[in-house]
């Protein structure tokens, strides 16, 4: 069973694929049985995160705003206190973020998205929930903050969505951060990350869809769903020399040992022991 990492369940363009709730119950008929639906933008998705993890077993959620949202006025004016008291108010929520740079876009103002990264990691710091970390054509800037902001050694975070330099990796490896792969792995492309991901010890990496965008091979270009992440997690697990089972059983320890809020309100899955008709009728 795999863990889907970072996924957005209630982004617009997941709606083709039914409901929140047909997503997460797909998941689970395909070896998926934990995931963690990701915040961008706090003031449009807190309510709806809550509701969504709330209804279900194994999905948590994260609070932050999203390196595009960073202009905001919400986020503007969110202290860091009133942000370190909204993350504490739900067992549900495991984490804070996303967040991070994003110059690739630059959808909001460099200065106001390096602003909003502080906030996030002081409150990560505060509070010790683990900090999902967006990073994209800012590698030097986003391991600039992460060391003034005193990361070494007293922040857990994650990169997620890994698309940068064998650089970046060490550097986060030396941060003592973990790295996260999504389908963009798995593309014909991306023969330097497949060369990197060979590079990152099997106690630092996670897996994840970033769902519904990028979906991994064999379903690149489609609506990409957390039922999709064990092709991900089955093609790092060739990359690694490893099976898939110990792909996701490994993969799913380092979830844990980030995300460790996750780990109280977890619950082993029943296995089902009616066919899908016959739960449908009931
Ligand atoms: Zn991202
Ligand atoms: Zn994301």
């Amino acid at each position: 069973m795999w863990i889907d990492s970072h996924c957005h369940l209630n982004h617009e363009r997941a709606q083709g694929l039914g409901s929140v709730d047909n997503i997460v119950e797909n998941a689970k008929d395909n070896s998926v049985d934990g995931m963690l639906t990701v915040c961008c933008n706090i003031e449009q998705e807190k309510d709806e995160l809550r509701a969504i993890a709330a209804r279900h077993e194994n999905v948590w959620y994260s609070i932050g705003t999203h390196p595009h949202d960073a202009a905001e006025i919400y986020d503007s004016e969110m202290s860091q206190e009133e942000l370190v008291n909204l993350v504490q108010t739900d067992e549900k929520i495991v984490a804070i973020g996303e967040t991070g740079l994003d110059y690739f876009y630059d959808n909001a103002p460099r200065e106001k998205q390096k602003a909003s990264f502080r906030k996030h990691i002081r409150a990560s710091i505060e509070t010790g929930l683990p900090l999902i970390i967006h990073t994209r054509d800012a590698e030097q800037d986003t391991v600039d903050i992460l060391k003034e902001e005193g990361a070494n050694g007293k922040i857990n975070a994650v990169l997620h969505c890994f698309t940068g330099t064998q650089w970046l990796a060490d550097k986060a490896l030396d941060m003592g951060l973990y790295i996260s792969f999504s389908g963009i792995v798995t593309f014909k492309n991306s023969k330097d990350l497949q060369e990197t991901a060979k590079t990152i010890p099997l106690d630092r990496f996670l897996v994840e869809t970033d769902a519904p965008f990028l979906a991994p091979v064999p379903h690149r270009g489609k609506t990409n769903t957390p039922a999709f992440v064990g092709h991900t997690g089955t093609f790092v697990a060739e990359l690694k020399g490893i099976t898939p089972q110990l792909c996701a059983q490994t993969s799913k320890d380092n979830f844990f040992n980030l995300f460790t809020k996750a780990k109280e309100t977890w619950q082993p899955l029943a296995i089902k022991t009616q066919g899908k008709g016959a739960h449908e009728q009931s």
